[in-house]
């Protein structure tokens, strides 16, 4: 493939579709900062090991998916695939501990080497917030309802459906993959490819296998919520009192096990009809170890993150038009009078002159590039240090003082 393409997975974007992410990402900042979550940033990459160690070794991220390289130093680093270990990572580095809750707000690019297709690239976007410093079902009822939010207020709710479940504890998670295993290895030839391999690697993740034949075996597969502490159990029951309460729509999806190993208890996913094969549009959960698993202090947390290819795919959005005004230099006489113009105009406007033409094609220029006015001058106009202002719809026709130009009510 010649190399004057983007690499695989990593699409170009263009003036409209920048407009209408940057209207997703402001309108999730702007919320976001309403529940109280200030915006970070943290680098593209980090030292391998922050992803390495705490995804997951046998985590889909981990096990194929990771950009990860030697620099000249010999340090190893991987391009972010995710970002809530870097936000735990940030948390640590600076010892955030005093200010919990702390309530993170970020946007970026992530990268996983995955097969792209509709909804799924190799250098994609995610909208995200981690909720750092306390279990608390009342703070998990408020992080999923801020992603319900935020879906409604793109009007997305219409298609979509927060989807919840609890995993229990480690403990509780390691009995049932034990169980789990000694049940499925009594199918383990009729199970799918992938199911088989994970079998021996990531058993709870054939739990969201999309193959009829491995649905058909896990229905009478033991079941994670009869293996959950009773403490977890009564705080799920209390996020989805919390969630009726605000008039969160949700369905308890007891084969929603999520694909890192960080998640305790509460998970949950956003899905989107319209989409498709890659229906989740947000998804998160609570990392109550994860912190104290990458050395820093205990503390429990939850967060979620939203792809914004996807939102983007479902957002109806048309980018507000604003004023913008030709500059006609009749005769190409006087180069200093036109980029005088443009210099004056450009303190409130935006303008668009053309370097060739008669005046008619500039003329013609003008109303293409959606010109609603256009300011003319030609020798006559020039020595009076004057310019004729003509609106494209009216046909209406004024002289003015150059120096008057900015006060003229385009
Ligand atoms: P999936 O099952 O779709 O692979 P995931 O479990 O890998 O999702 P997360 O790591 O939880 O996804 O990421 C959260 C969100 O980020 C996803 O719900 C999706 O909207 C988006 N996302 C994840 N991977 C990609 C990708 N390769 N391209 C575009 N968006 C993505
Ligand atoms: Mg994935």
């Amino acid at each position: 493939m010649s190399k004057m393409q983007a690499p695989r997975g990593c699409p170009d974007v263009f003036p409209k579709d920048v407009e209408k992410r940057l209207y997703i990402i402001n309108t999730a900042r702007q919320i976001c900062g309403r529940y109280g979550f200030q915006e970070h940033e943290t680098p593209i990459f980090e030292h391998s090991v922050v992803f390495e160690k705490n995804l997951g070794e046998d985590s889909d991220i981990v096990s194929k998916e990771m950009y990860s390289f030697v620099d000249k130093g010999g340090e190893r680093f991987t391009l972010r695939p995710e970002a809530t270990a870097s936000v735990a990572r940030l948390f640590i580095s600076h010892k955030l501990l005093r200010e919990i809750p702390y309530k993170v707000f970020y946007q970026g690019a992530m990268f996983r080497h995955e097969r792209p297709q509709m909804g799924r690239q190799r250098q994609f976007t995610q909208i995200g917030v981690e909720n750092l410093g306390y279990k608390d079902p009342k703070v998990d009822a408020e992080t999923i309802e801020l992603g319900w939010r935020l879906l409604k207020e793109l009007g997305l709710s219409k298609d979509s459906e927060v989807l919840i479940n609890c995993l229990g504890s480690d403990q509780d998670r390691d009995l049932f993959k034990k169980d789990l295993v000694k049940y499925l290895s009594k199918y383990s030839n009729e199970l799918s490819e992938d199911s088989q391999k994970r079998l021996l690697t990531n058993p709870l993740r054939i739990l969201d296998s999309k193959s009829d034949e491995d649905k058909n075996i896990l229905k009478s597969a033991p079941k994670l919520s009869d293996f959950i502490n009773k403490e977890s159990l009564k705080e799920f029951e209390k996020i989805k009192s919390l969630l009726k309460s605000m008039d969160v729509p949700f369905k308890v999806d007891p084969q929603l096990v999520r694909g890192l190993d960080y998640y305790t208890d509460t998970v949950f996913e956003i899905v989107n009809s319209k989409l498709g094969a890659q229906s989740t549009v947000l998804a998160g959960g609570r990392y109550d170890n994860l912190i104290e698993g990458m050395g820093g202090p205990k503390c429990p947390s939850i967060g979620w993150a939203s792809g914004l290819e996807r939102l983007s795919l479902l957002v109806d959005y048309t980018a507000p038009t604003h004023l913008k005004i030709g500059i006609v230099d009749m005769d190409h006489t006087n180069d200093e009078y036109l980029m005088l113009t443009n210099q004056i105009l450009r303190s409130k406007f935006e303008t668009y002159w053309s370097a060739t033409g008669n005046f008619s094609k500039q003329m013609k220029k003008c109303e293409t590039q959606g010109c609603k006015y256009v300011v003319i001058f030609g020798p006559d106009e020039i020595s009076k240090n004057k310019v004729q202002i003509k609106n494209l719809n009216s046909g209406e026709q004024v002289e003015v003082l150059l120096e008057n130009l900015n006060n003229y009510n385009f």
